[in-house]
């Protein structure tokens, strides 16, 4: 009968948002009176699921305990359950055997694509293009959807600087101001404007808070911050999905300051649901509810739970904490019910929001299924994408763009021949063997000749193409055949880096260097044939200062996902200009991480005069990086000039920055101007610069363009330590340009 109700409660259109909302909260509430204490810990309660519920069900055993459990109407939600006809089949039992047949609701890591595949997060990121990161985000939510997942757990906004840490594939980069905006296209993409919509999901910001930040870039290491940190580089990009309207916020596995973020209260009570208002729920990460024993912060299981829902974790996934402890936590005193109504309110929302109680199975179409999966229509967006996202790191003599005919070219390294690397990390879904290689992208491209020699593999070992930890070859025995190769070649095309699965969750390294024998391999291959392009296939900042020195001209070409290769021709070769700039600062040398652009003064920032010793230093390295943030070359030149400002702070709050940019080369180009700001000084302070706006336009050769740029409020001011927002007086440096070294400046005052 409850659900009779709701179905008639949804059938008079709403005649604004507000109303819709309204209208929902009523529907929830009326629901939650219906339900037992018992019967909202199962909403709170998140299983796995990677099995075929198609066929006969096992009757023992934990698959067969969930299966009886979502009778029960103990469980909330499934994550790993994919595809139209398995998901139907589970939905059917949640809805048709439990009592009060409340629909679940499906969670998936659909992080860079479903079974299309774009490129990798951070790969994406370097392109700084709003637009098309949110048509990636917009093309993996309909064809998860038409799979019948609900909700992706992304976007990882997770700041990071710490490129030995394996997850860095899988955020934006170092930047908080970058990071924000693209936080907000993702969740836009994933969401739609319309969650309803069968081809929109769910999103999740995590993993909330600090995760980029584990000591020594190690998986799950714990987190020490400053409040000045957290405040001004950790949160704004949650605060930003919290914009963006985000459904779902993930836990951080870690330790921030001491306590687990799954059991944090300051975190999840007093700045996400207290500061910010947060009206979505939050989802545990994996057992981390459990992994609070583990860390030392609860005595048990029991604790765990009883820690979990206090701090305000909604949703506990795989841990069983929740629905085997809560109900006993709540009779015993120890819990408050009204946490318990609270969280179960938050999810039943979501599930009313996703249009999950007008229709269970609104999303299990098995046509739109068939004619959505791997539909070759994505392949123009997937594929603008990857060209947008590659960063032309050097271009010595105009190396590139090559001729299209009469070259007889080399290409070496395993990734040019590898159709499973490119897809990266975090493609769960996608099937091995589905991306455009770099010889084939070459191939079907012009009338050069190739001749490939792999020369050494990245990774060895049977399982080198699964997900099991991946060994770095030793064998050079492939070596005299690729310098032959190369010796008589007019080009040669080294495509080297990590394979896809050497970047990603539980994947840190300790060196940023390439692995296996492939810095040998460039290195005797260079003796024979300098004339060497390198194409870098890699999930996180190498530091390749050799390769920086002698190799004419490089690409970083990430894990492009599905059209990898085809992307990675179409710049080789210029009918694509290339325009990505990096999103994270690109080290020397490991020892020199944490290295980012928007560090604090050591209070001895002077360069020394020759001969004269520089305090802030190190004996063996230089301190500056080798690739800055922001930095990408472009077959064509720009210049900027008359940077202007108007100060109209006082009448209006607003510094208005103009500039204007000249396409001085011979090609078309895409510009992305660059604006950061250095607050002088401040009652914390500042970085030496900020990052506070940018904007790419195409210009044409000889072309200019005048770009304006508002400063405000959020742009001028800071967090203190008490995570006041604060706008002080006093002078501000404004740098404008293509990269973080911007060199072009004028001031203002407050
Ligand atoms: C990761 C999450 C992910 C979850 C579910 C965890 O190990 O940290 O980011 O969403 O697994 O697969």
């Amino acid at each position: 009968l409850g659900l009779v109700v709701l179905f008639l409660a949804c059938q008079h259109s709403p005649n604004s948002e507000k109303d819709a909302s309204k209208e929902i909260d009523q529907q929830v509430d009326e629901l939650l009176s219906k339900m037992t204490l018992e019967e909202k810990i199962g909403q709170m309660n998140q299983y796995s699921g990677f099995m075929d519920f198609t066929g006969p069900q096992p009757n023992e055993g934990k698959a067969a305990n969930k299966l009886e459990q979502i009778k029960k109407g103990l469980v909330g939600s499934m994550l790993n359950v994919h595809g139209v006809e398995n998901i139907k089949a589970v939905q059917k039992i949640a809805v048709e055997e439990s009592r009060l047949g409340i629909p679940l609701i499906f969670g998936f890591d659909v992080i860079h694509g479903y079974k299309t595949v774009s490129p990798i997060p951070l790969a994406e990121a370097a392109s700084w293009d709003l637009k098309a990161i949110q048509r990636s985000a917009e093309v993996a939510a309909e064809e998860a959807s038409a799979a019948g997942i609900n909700w992706t757990f992304a976007p990882m906004v997770d700041i990071s600087r710490d490129a030995r840490w394996g997850r860095v594939m899988e955020g934006a980069g170092e930047d908080p101001f970058l990071g924000s905006e693209i936080a907000k296209a993702r969740i836009q993409g994933f969401q739609g404007d319309d969650l309803s919509a069968v081809n929109t999901v769910a999103a999740t910001a995590k993993h909330f808070a600090a995760y980029g930040f584990a000591e020594a870039g190690r998986e799950y290491n714990t987190v020490d911050i400053g409040t000045s940190t957290l405040y001004n580089v950790v949160f704004p990009p949650f605060r930003a999905s919290l914009e963006a309207e985000v459904k779902t916020v993930m836990n951080a596995f870690n330790v921030v300051n001491g306590i687990p973020s799954t059991g944090d209260k300051f975190l999840l009570r007093d700045i996400l649901k207290g500061k910010w208002n947060f009206q979505g729920f939050v989802v545990s990460d994996w057992d981390s509810v459990g992994e609070m024993v583990a860390h030392g912060f609860a005595k048990n299981g029991r604790e765990a739970a009883k820690s979990g829902v206090i701090a305000g974790s909604d949703m506990d996934m795989e841990s069983y904490h929740y629905v085997e402890q809560l109900a006993s936590l709540v009779k015993d005193g120890e819990v408050d019910e009204a946490l318990i109504t609270d969280a179960a309110r938050r999810i039943l929302k979501v599930k009313f929001e996703l249009g999950l109680f007008e229709d269970p199975y609104k999303y299990c179409s098995v046509e739109r299924e068939k004619e959505t999966i791997y539909n070759p229509k994505f392949k123009k967006d997937v594929l603008d994408m990857a060209k947008k996202s590659i960063v032309l790191l050097k271009n010595e003599n105009n190396t590139l763009p090559l001729i299209s005919s009469g070259l007889n070219i080399a290409v070496i390294g395993a990734l040019a021949d590898d159709k499973t690397s490119p897809l990266g990390n975090w493609r769960i879904a996608a099937d091995d063997g589905t991306a455009v290689s770099v010889l084939e992208g070459l191939n079907a491209y012009n009338k050069n000749n190739y001749t490939y020699s792999k020369g050494a593999d990245v990774v060895t070992g049977e399982k080198r193409f699964t997900r099991e930890l991946t060994i770095n070859n030793t064998d050079k025995s492939g070596f005299s055949k690729a310098i032959a190769t190369a010796k008589s070649a007019d080009v040669v095309i080294m495509v080297l880096g990590e394979h896809g699965l050497q970047s990603g969750e539980g994947r840190s390294r300790t060196r940023l260097d390439l692995p296996g024998v492939q810095q040998d391999l460039l290195e005797e291959v260079y003796k024979v044939n300098p004339n060497i392009v390198l194409v870098l296939q890699n999930g996180r900042p190498l530091a390749l200062p050799w390769a920086d020195e002698h190799i004419p001209a490089i690409l970083e070409a990430w894990h492009l996902g599905s059209e990898s290769g085809n992307a990675i021709a179409e710049i080789l070769y210029g009918d694509y200009n290339p325009s990505g700039k990096l999103p994270m600062t690109f080290p020397r040398h490991v020892g020199q991480v944490p290295i980012y652009y928007n560090h604090k003064s050591t209070g001895r920032p002077k360069l020394p005069s020759p001969g004269e010793v520089f305090w802030s230093h190190y004996t063996d390295e230089k301190h500056t990086p080798l690739y800055l943030f922001g930095f990408g070359l472009s077959y064509t030149t720009f210049d900027f000039e008359e940077l202007t400002i108007d100060n109209s702070y006082t009448e209006n709050k607003t510094v208005s920055v103009s500039v204007k940019v000249t396409n001085t080369g011979r090609k078309s180009g895409k510009v992305t101007t660059q604006l950061y700001l250095q607050d002088e000084f401040a009652s914390v302070t500042r970085p030496v610069r900020e990052l506070k706006a940018f904007e790419q336009v195409d210009l044409n050769p000889g072309e200019s363009r005048v770009l304006s740029f508002q400063l405000q409020d959020k742009e001028l001011g800071f967090y203190n330590n008490e995570g006041e927002f604060l706008i002080e007086e006093g002078g501000f440096q404004v740098y404008v340009g293509e990269d973080s070294q911007a060199q072009l400046s004028n001031s203002f005052e407050l």
